[in-house]
C-alpha cells in the first residue's frame, strides 16, 4: 500500500466525556476529526486529524444549494480485554464510493480512508462507551465545497470523519414499534437516487416520518414509486418479514438502500439453514399472511438500531398485527448474536470485525 500521511494537530483541551448512562443519539462529538480536502487536478490532499470544530464554508458553496453530498453511518465497540473492534468498516467505504458515483463526487481511496478511521479511533479511543449497548457511532461524509451557483458538480470537496458516542438504541431492552404504510409519498424513485446514502433522500422523507409521528407511529413504511404496492423499506431501515417459516426481504432493486446489516442477516440466516428469499413483496402479501395467520415476525435493520422489531402495521385502514405486538424468536436471536460479534461476547465466524 502507498504511503498515506496524515498531518496531526492534537487538541490542547480535552472535552468532558459525557455520562455513559445517560446518551442519546448522534448529541455530543469526541476531541478529534478526520479532514481531507479535493481539488480539481490535484485530487485528494492534506490529510489531517485536527481539533474537534466548526466548519467555514462559503456561503454560495455548493452543498448549501444542491445537496450534492453523500455520507455513511458505522460504529466501533470497545471488548471486556479493551480491544476496538470496528465491523465490516472496509463495506462502508465501499458502499461511500457508490454513493459518490451516483453524486458525481469524486472517489476516495477506500484503503486510506480506513487508515485515517483506524486513527482517529485510536486517538479518540476513551470516548468509545462501555455500558451495554452503548458504542462510538462514527459519520464520515463529503461535501461539494466550490463557491459557485451554477447547477453542475462540484469541483472541490471536502471529506470528514466526526465520531459520537451514542447510547443503547433501546432503553428498555428490544420494544417491538407501530409502523405506518405510506401511501402517498414515496421515499425514493425508480431512477433516482435511493441506492446512494446521500443528504436529499433524508430530507425528502421528513414530511411523511412527521405525519407518522403525529398518529403515533415510529416510522414510515416506504412502497414502490410506480405501483405503490411493494415494499421497499422501514424509517432509514432495511427490513424483513418471517411468513410460514421463510424469511423474506424485499430484493436490491436500485431504489432500495444496500444496507450492511441487511447483508449480515442474510449471511447469518443462510448460515443457520433458514430458508430465506430475496424478492418482491407486496403489501397484500402481507396483510394476506396476517389474515390467514401464517406472519410471524417482522423486523427493520441498520447501523443504528442494529435490528428494530415491528409490533403493527396500519395500511389505510387496515391493522396488522405482528405476533401479538411482541418481540419474535428470531427477532430476539439475530439481535443477539449479531450485537455479540459487534461487541467481541459472541466468536466471529464470519470474519467480520476488524481490530484496530
Ligand atoms: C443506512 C441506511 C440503511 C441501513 O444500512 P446499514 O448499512 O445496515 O446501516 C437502510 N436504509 C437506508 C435508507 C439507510 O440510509
Amino acid at each position: 500500500m502507498t504511503a498515506f500521511p496524515i498531518q496531526v494537530e492534537r487538541t490542547r483541551t480535552l472535552k468532558d466525556k459525557p455520562d455513559i448512562h445517560t446518551l442519546g443519539f448522534g448529541q455530543v462529538f469526541t476531541d478529534h476529526m478526520f479532514v481531507m480536502d479535493y481539488t480539481e487536478g490535484e485530487g485528494w490532499h492534506s490529510a489531517r486529524i485536527m481539533p474537534y470544530q466548526p466548519i467555514t464554508l462559503d456561503p454560495s458553496a455548493m452543498v448549501f444549494h444542491y445537496g450534492q453530498t453523500v455520507f455513511e453511518g458505522m460504529k466501533a465497540y470497545v471488548t471486556a480485554t479493551n480491544e476496538v473492534l470496528l465491523f465490516r468498516p472496509e463495506r462502508n467505504f465501499q458502499r461511500l464510493n457508490h454513493s459518490n458515483d451516483r453524486m458525481c463526487i469524486p472517489t476516495i481511496n477506500e484503503a486510506h480512508a480506513l487508515v485515517a478511521l483506524k486513527e482517529l479511533v485510536q486517538l479518540d479511543r476513551e470516548w468509545i462507551p462501555t455500558a451495554p449497548g452503548t458504542s462510538l457511532y462514527i459519520r464520515p461524509f463529503i461535501i461539494a465545497t466550490e463557491p459557485y451557483l451554477g447547477v453542475a458538480a462540484s469541483k472541490n470537496y471536502q471529506f470528514i470523519i466526526i465520531m459520537s458516542p451514542v447510547g443503547s438504541y433501546y432503553k428498555e431492552g428490544l420494544n417491538p414499534v407501530k409502523i405506518l404504510v405510506e401511501k402517498q409519498y414515496v421515499r425514493a424513485a425508480k431512477g433516482g437516487t435511493g441506492e446512494a446514502k446521500t443528504g436529499g433522500n433524508y430530507a425528502s422523507s421528513l414530511k411523511a416520518a412527521e405525519l407518522a409521528s403525529k398518529e403515533g407511529y415510529a416510522q414510515t413504511l416506504w412502497l414502490d414509486s410506480i405501483e405503490n404496492k411493494y415494499i421497499e423499506e422501514v424509517g432509514s431501515m432495511n427490513i424483513f418479514f418471517k411468513i410460514n417459516g421463510t424469511v423474506i426481504t424485499p430484493a436490491l432493486n436500485g431504489s432500495i438502500l444496500p444496507g450492511i446489516t441487511r447483508d449480515s442477516i442474510l449471511h447469518m440466516l443462510h448460515s443457520q439453514n433458514i430458508p430465506v428469499e430475496e424478492r418482491r413483496i407486496s403489501v397484500d402479501e402481507v396483510v394476506e399472511a396476517y389474515e390467514n395467520g401464517t406472519l410471524e415476525e417482522a423486523f427493520g435493520t441498520g447501523t443504528a438500531a442494529v435490528i428494530s422489531p415491528i409490533g403493527e402495521f396500519k395500511y389505510g385502514e387496515q391493522q396488522i398485527l405482528v405476533n401479538n405486538n411482541e418481540i419474535g424468536l428470531l427477532t430476539q436471536s439475530l439481535y443477539d448474536k449479531l450485537t455479540g460479534i459487534q461487541n467481541g461476547t459472541i466468536e466471529d465466524t464470519f470474519d467480520w470485525t476488524v481490530i484496530i
